[in-house]
């Protein structure tokens, strides 16, 4: 049995891989779903169906609207100043650590930048303080990284940005547990993570920033006419979506978000206990009220035996531990389809290796 701790391309449900190879048989009008018209009645209603379910899950208020879009998170970093901003309007980004920082330089080109937030220190190692943040009344938006994937730091609550939207990037963050979509101007997640295979983009948006989205903007890249078009301004990644389809499904069968949230604290606090509990063998860097449940980043004391410490985790079936490049050591990701199982056997091997080499 191997199980894959990998940070995103990630691990999807069971279940949901078991149902995907019906995605590849040819119906009676002698195709399967990526063979048919996006246009079409069938793949209008796969759509219908994906949209439904997700705002199930979230229970949306009824002035949001999903788009379902392609390509990834990073797109999504450039079409926001795009679509939310006026030319030359000042927009605020928290630096929480190295994907909060990404999405800001991706931003730099629109108008003046204004950092809403930093954590403390040279490094990331707790997101920054969530309080009233004061910001000028004419900034576009104010955007956070609520969980980020390489830092492993989770804002352990939302910040208050006044009337200025608060734009979230939950590309690691989207349905580990139940979400107040009502405090946000939008929201939005690549799915390779935690909702299904990339190419998919997943963007939540309240109906009154839609006008914001400037006439002149190129229609694949205006929130305002995807959602007029029902994400079908050109062809949506069809596949991604079908499988989307099945893991939003798989969540309500679970039990929906509350039973994710109680499933993914379970795991978070094994293996983090499992660090804590390692006498200093190993060290989770992060602040405890920061950590992020999904992405445990660790690190042992004796550096020169992490190659060693992967090495012998692959050889025994615990895959992809090796921290992101940006930020070393090791890290764990533990996102909805990742079972309790996977992550007994990860802390099971923890305390044999801490045994051989403590
Ligand atoms: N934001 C966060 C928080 C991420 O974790 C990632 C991917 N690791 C991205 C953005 C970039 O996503 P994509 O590769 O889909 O553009």
């Amino acid at each position: 049995m191997a199980w894959n701790f990998a940070a995103g391309p990630a691990r999807l449900p069971d279940a949901v891989l078991a149902q995907a190879g019906a995605l590849f048989r040819r119906s009676d009008d002698g195709a399967c779903t990526i063979e048919r018209p996006f246009s079409g009645p069938r793949f209008r209603a796969v759509l219908a169906n994906a949209r439904q379910r997700l705002a199930e899950l979230l229970d949306l208020p009824s002035n949001y609207r999903i788009l379902f879009m392609a390509g990834g998170a990073m797109q999504q970093f450039a079409l926001l100043p795009m679509n939310l901003a006026r030319a030359g309007q000042a927009v605020a980004y928290a630096d929480s650590g190295y994907w909060s920082r990404r999405a800001r330089q991706e931003a730099g080109w629109s108008g003046p930048l204004i950092e809403a937030a930093r954590h403390p220190g040279a490094t990331a190692l707790t997101a920054p303080v969530a309080g009233k943040w004061a910001l000028p009344a004419d900034c576009a938006y104010c955007h956070i990284t609520p969980n980020e994937t390489a830092d492993g730091i989770a804002y352990p609550a939302l910040p208050d940005t006044g009337a200025v939207p608060l734009v979230a990037d939950c590309t690691s963050a989207l349905l580990l547990a139940p979400l107040a979509v009502e405090k946000f101007g939008l929201i939005y997640a690549s799915a390779q993570k935690n909702i299904g295979p990339a190419g998919l983009c997943v963007v939540i948006v309240r109906e009154d920033l839609l006008e914001r989205s400037p006439v002149a903007l190129p229609a694949v890249f205006s929130y305002r006419q995807q959602a007029e078009a029902g994400s079908c301004v050109n062809t949506p990644p069809m596949l991604a979506l079908e499988m989307a389809a099945l893991v939003f499904e798989w969540i309500a069968g679970q039990g929906g978000l509350p039973a994710m949230a109680a499933a993914n604290q379970k795991k978070a606090a094994l293996l983090y206990g499992a660090i804590d509990g390692s006498r200093g063998f190993y060290q989770a860097p992060v602040e405890a009220v920061h950590r992020s449940p999904v992405n445990v980043r660790f690190q042992l004391a004796a550096d020169a035996l992490t190659e060693r410490f992967i090495e012998q985790a692959a050889a025994a079936g615990l895959q992809h531990l090796r921290g992101h490049p940006q930020v070393g050591g090791l890290r764990a990701s533990l996102y909805n389809a990742m079972p309790l199982a996977g992550v007994a056997a990860l802390v099971d091997f923890m305390a044999d290796f801490a045994r051989r080499h403590g």
